[in-house]
């Protein structure tokens, strides 16, 4: 939006360690072996926009009073900062996890996964949570479900025993009816739903988890959503305040002047969910773009977002959720239909055009 709004006249810098962007829901297609990881992958070589720089640098300092930022090669100061360096997985964490257990939510998980799961063909597999908040609650379920048409469509559901551990009281609870639809689908499933618990330990020698009201369950194969925290490097900054960088819901910014926090990163009071961060993107961007021109400030962030969630079976729902405007969040659920699958293909390959096109 800044590029499209001032093109050379602003000077624009995106610094990722990483040089390529990945859907989060892209990690359940390595996983289940629908694509590699390296066609999920879009590089941030792709992107061309005037006034816009990419520089694949690692921060190891971030100073919010001076809006400098601290890379293996130098430093950058700016006008204007934006943090949006999402959360860190902490494996350590949850005792046993690195060593018994496998986690789908970074690409070089879902990939190791996706080895694991073809030599998986009887036994009890335990699809566990452990710790919240984490990224793209609905995301769990989701693997729940596409792991059962996995082991069907291998002939091996039969044999195999699907639970789902999760620290919430319902899969998606700002949608009853979100909710209702998932607990419907993993009954009919035979998935196993345990609410309200986390997993807070694996125990790798008897290869069984244990739950944070102390009860135990065994398994063979353990597929975790670790637990999260802010980057070190943001935690080192003093920005955070019970784990992630506090700012205005509604404009993003941070008790620094000129430094915005957005996305996983921050406490908005909406999930940490790439749809909230692209708006929170946008509402940052257009207030930028109004002060520049000495315009009146936009409305703000409005903390509205669509998931799609896949249900299997070829099927994907949209949950479209309501967070900041009303005293509690609300969500609105549109039932699985293999019309949500083009519209979830839309959705990515509209922002692909727009960011790398
Ligand atoms: C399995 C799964 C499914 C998901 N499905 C969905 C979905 O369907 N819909 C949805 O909206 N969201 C979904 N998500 C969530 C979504 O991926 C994240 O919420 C989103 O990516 C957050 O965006 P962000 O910009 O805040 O952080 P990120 O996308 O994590 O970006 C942070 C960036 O900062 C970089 N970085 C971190 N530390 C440093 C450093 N020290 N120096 C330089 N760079 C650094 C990282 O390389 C990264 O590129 C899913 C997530 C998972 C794991």
């Amino acid at each position: 939006m800044l590029s499209e709004a001032f093109g050379d006249g602003v000077q624009l810098t995106l610094i990722d360690r990483d040089d390529a962007f990945v859907f989060g829901y892209s990690k359940l297609d390595v996983m289940f072996g629908r694509r590699s990881a390296g066609e999920v992958r879009l590089p941030y070589g792709a992107l061309a926009k005037p006034g816009v720089r990419f520089l694949q640098q690692t921060i190891t300092a971030i100073d919010p009073e001076a809006r400098r930022v601290t890379t293996e090669e130098g430093e950058h100061e700016a006008d204007v900062l934006v943090v949006a360096l999402g959360a860190d997985y902490d494996l350590a964490a949850t005792p046993g996890l690195a060593e018994g257990g496998n986690e789908f939510y970074s690409v070089a998980g879902a990939e190791r996964l996706g080895g694991l799961l073809p030599g998986f063909s009887r036994g009890h597999a335990i699809i566990g949570v452990c710790g919240a908040p984490f990224k793209c609650p609905p995301a769990p379920s989701e693997a729940a479900l596409l792991l059962h048409d996995y082991l069907s469509a291998r002939g091996v559901r039969a044999d195999c025993r699907i639970s789902f551990v999760l620290p919430l009281g319902s899969p998606v609870p700002p949608s009853p009816a979100t909710s209702e639809a998932l607990l419907a689908a993993f009954a009919e499933r035979d998935i196993e739903f345990i609410p309200n618990l986390r997993v807070s330990a694996l125990d790798p020698a008897r290869d069984v988890a244990v739950l944070d009201d102390g009860s135990e369950l065994a398994y063979d194969l353990f597929l975790g959503v670790p637990r999260h925290r802010a980057p070190d490097v943001v935690i080192e900054s003093g920005m955070t305040e019970s784990g992630y960088v506090p700012v205005n819901p509604r404009t993003l910014e941070t008790a620094y002047p000129g430094v915005y926090a957005l996305g996983d990163v921050a406490t908005v009071g909406v999930p940490k969910a790439g749809v909230f961060a692209e708006g929170a993107a946008r509402a940052v961007a257009a207030a930028l773009i109004a002060r520049a021109r000495n315009e009146e400030p936009p409305a703000g962030y409005d903390g509205l977002g669509s998931c799609y969630i896949e249900f299997g079976g070829g099927r994907v729902g949209r949950v479209d959720v309501d967070f900041l405007s009303g005293p509690k969040p609300t969500g609105t659920f549109h039932s699985p239909s293999e019309a949500l699958v083009a519209e979830k293909e839309q959705f990515g390959s509209s922002r692909r055009a727009r960011w790398f096109g």
